[in-house]
């Protein structure tokens, strides 16, 4: 019996062993899983947080199961609501974060899903929603939601489409071709557009077929510094070619693009035509003078410093004209400035025809032109041409139903004798021009190495004579002159001498036009006045009561109103003197040029008791009858008719002529530069009232003068028998 309780001890104690044992392996087993578990939730979390994505699960009811960090930082989802709130609650506080509130996708109540839905927040981020059922054993049991940040990713597609419009919009031409076949790939409308191809033909084509100016091998060549990474950049100038055969100017930017699966070039092409055009315009205007269409100074420039090179290489000679049109200013100041341009015009055109194709016609502005002959084998051979110029240019213009009458005056330069430079040559011509001027107008003048030495002496002249008043260098002389009628001497001209320290007795036909040009004749005339009638007022004090002083009174004079002195009949007032002590003498001149002011001063004059000379007679324009409307006293018949009258001439007829008229117009007649008895005899026998001349006595100081006077027989005048 013990033996059976022994036996039944032993089993029941082995049966407790394996029942142990095997509870302890189930707890093992257990644990291991319990652990595994734990791992593969730590994974899973793991994994959720990696998630760039913001995930979150929930059951059936709304119970949130799990969420990422992602979840809660797109959301702005606190711990503490994440563990109490179910998904409804969650749902409104993403809501209120929207802009549109009222569309935000809830999740509940369950069945308004979509698998996809975008929001868009307040802040400016769009999250994008996808959404899937979580099943287990085919039973649904929660949902598992995914947000995704898209904001980033829409900005760019926006950028994108932005940059793709604005290429595709552009007017400028784009073009991707392949790197290998150099087929085009890609072009915008506005490539296809200009060019007149649609993509579909494009494609099928290189660059090399739209540019005319390039083969294949020369437009791979010119990609090899881009392959070869020399530069990113290669911008160049060619045309294009359109569909319709018509080409057009273009600048190229190239650019290579590796990066591709497919390498391409990309070419940036602008449509130069419109900028070339204007450059051509500016171009133009810069180079060519508006009027006249003729190149201008500048361009006349250029030319001439071409063909100096091209005469200097060749051996030839060149000649540079300057022409000035004669009376340009009447057809101006009396037509109106249109008929004027309509001349100039016309006169460029005829100049135009007297020349060769290759020879420059430039106009300098104004009146002024410049013809630049080339190529000339003999500097002579310019004389043929500018008599031509000459005739053409005499000839009538027809001026829109007025006609125009001009002349030219032309000077001449040659290369290389008279100057090298352009410059040079164009200041000669200058000058020689002038001198076909002062020689009457209408003719040319050839520059000579004399005018280049009178020029200088002119400069020298003008800065000298700045300094010629106060040094106190100008004198006045006098020259009597005769009364035919009686013998008598009660009138003398007053006349200029300058004598300069080193350049010695100056001539005042040299120095008063130079006065002129410069306005110093306004000074220097004031001068002549004020010594003038001081001395005219001893004269009449001291020896002869009725004595008369002529002053010459340039045209000049007039239009610069003296600032000095006062108006001449105040200034004589001033001195006690009656008007009459004077005559002034004006150029003919003077009365065409002037205005209606000519007449006032006149009058004024004649009220003033001031008498007046036209000095020059017959060496101008006007007409006897024409002085007839001013209230002039005297002619002085130009010198160069006395100089010629032998009985029998022309000249003596003429004389007759005028001495006549003027008479019958009330005016006296004075005959300058008698020199001989013949001379005066004649100009007696004519009638003329007085003469003035060398045969009676050369100017002279008012000492010399004065003893003159006292004894008149030491004039050479002989009373005619
Ligand atoms: P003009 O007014 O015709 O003066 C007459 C010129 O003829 C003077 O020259 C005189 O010396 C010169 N002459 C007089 N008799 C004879 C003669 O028998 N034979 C020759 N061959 N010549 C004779 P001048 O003094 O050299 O003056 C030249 C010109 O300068 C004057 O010509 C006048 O236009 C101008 N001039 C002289 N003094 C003045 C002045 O004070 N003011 C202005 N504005 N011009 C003046
Ligand atoms: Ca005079
Ligand atoms: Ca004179």
């Amino acid at each position: 019996m013990t033996d059976t309780l022994v036996q039944v001890s032993d089993e029941v104690k082995q049966l407790q062993r394996s029942v142990l044992d095997t509870s302890i392996a189930v707890l093992q087993r257990q644990r291991r899983a319990e652990q595994e578990l734990q791992q593969a939730i730590s994974l899973l979390r793991a994994t959720l947080n990696a998630s760039p994505d913001g995930v979150v699960a929930f059951n059936l009811e709304g119970k949130v199961l799990a969420s990422n960090l992602n979840y809660a930082q797109f959301w702005r989802v606190s711990s503490e609501l994440m563990r109490t709130a179910n998904a409804m609650k969650i749902d409104a506080h993403c809501a209120a974060q929207a802009v549109e509130p009222e569309n935000f996708p809830r999740l509940l109540p369950v069945g308004n899903y979509e698998a996809f839905a975008e929001v868009k927040l307040l802040d400016g981020r769009t999250l994008e929603r996808h959404i899937c059922k979580q099943l287990m054993d085919d039973r649904h049991i929660g949902w598992v939601v995914h947000w995704r940040d898209i904001t980033r990713r829409l900005q760019e597609e926006a950028h994108r489409n932005r940059m793709t419009h604005i290429l595709e919009r552009s007017l400028n031409e784009i073009y991707l071709f392949d790197k290998e076949t150099l087929l085009f790939t890609y072009a915008n409308s506005g490539a296809l557009k200009n060019l007149g191809y649609d993509l579909g033909s494009l494609i099928q084509m290189t660059p090399v077929d739209i540019k005319p100016e390039f083969d294949e091998a020369r437009f791979r060549g010119m990609l090899e510094p881009l392959l070869s990474g020399q530069t990113d950049l290669l911008i160049f100038e060619t045309v294009h070619q359109r569909h319709d055969q018509t080409r057009y100017n273009v600048q190229v930017h190239l650019q290579y693009d590796a990066k591709d699966q497919h390498p391409v070039f990309m070419a940036l092409v602008l449509d130069t035509t419109d900028r070339k055009r204007a450059e051509q315009l500016i171009w133009h205007q810069a180079n060519f003078d508006q009027l006249t269409q003729l190149p201008n100074r500048t361009m006349l420039q250029d030319r001439m410093t071409q063909e100096i090179t091209k005469a200097q290489r060749n051996s030839h000679k060149l000649a540079v004209m300057f022409i000035d049109l004669d009376k340009f200013k009447e057809v101006n100041d009396t037509l109106g400035h249109g008929k004027g341009d309509v001349l100039l015009v016309e006169a460029a055109r005829r100049i135009r025809k007297c020349v060769r194709a290759g020879d420059t016609v430039a106009r300098m502005g104004g009146d002024e032109f410049v013809v630049l002959l080339t190529e000339l084998r003999d500097g002579r051979m310019a004389s043929d041409v500018a008599q031509n110029l000459l005739n053409v240019l005499s000839e009538v213009f027809e001026l829109q139903g007025s006609q125009g009458f001009v002349t030219g005056s032309i000077g001449i330069t040659l290369y290389p004798d008279d100057a090298l430079s352009g410059d040079g040559l164009l200041k000669n011509a200058d000058q020689a021009m002038y001198i076909s001027k002062a020689r009457g107008r209408n003719r040319y003048s050839y520059f000579t190495q004399e005018l280049e030495i009178s020029a200088q002496r002119r400069m020298a002249l003008v800065n000298q004579l700045h300094q010629a008043l106060p040094r106190n260098e100008f004198s006045l002389v006098y020259q009597p002159i005769v009364d035919f009628g009686t013998g008598r001497v009660l009138k003398a001209e007053a006349l200029i001498r300058w004598n300069h320290p080193i350049l010695g007795l100056v001539s005042p036909g040299e120095f008063i036009p130079l006065a002129e040009e410069t306005g110093m004749i306004v000074e220097i005339g004031d001068w002549v006045f004020e010594e003038a009638v001081q001395q005219v007022k001893r004269w009449r004090e001291n020896i002869e009561p009725e004595f008369q002083i002529s002053i010459n009174k340039s045209p000049v004079q007039f239009s610069w109103e003296s600032k000095i002195f006062k108006s001449q009949p105040e200034r004589l007032g001033e001195l006690g003197l009656p008007g009459r002590s004077v005559i002034l003498e004006i150029t003919e001149g003077w009365l065409m040029d002037s205005d209606s002011r000519a007449l006032d001063i006149l009058y004024s004059y004649r009220d003033a008791g001031i008498q007046v000379a036209i000095d020059d007679f017959g060496t101008g324009y006007s007409s006897l009858s024409y002085l007839k409307r001013f209230d002039i006293d005297y002619l002085k018949i130009d010198q160069s008719f006395v100089q010629n009258l032998s009985p029998g001439s022309s000249d003596l007829a003429l004389s007759q002529a005028i001495i006549a008229m003027a008479h019958a117009l009330g005016l006296k007649v004075v005959a300058e530069g008698v020199e001989t008895e013949q001379q005066r005899d004649l100009l007696i026998v004519a009638g003329c009232d007085f003469g003035q001349g060398y045969l009676f006595s050369k100017p002279i100081p008012a000492l010399a003068f004065e003893e003159l006077l006292r004894d008149p027989g030491k004039l050479l005048y002989v009373a005619p028998a």
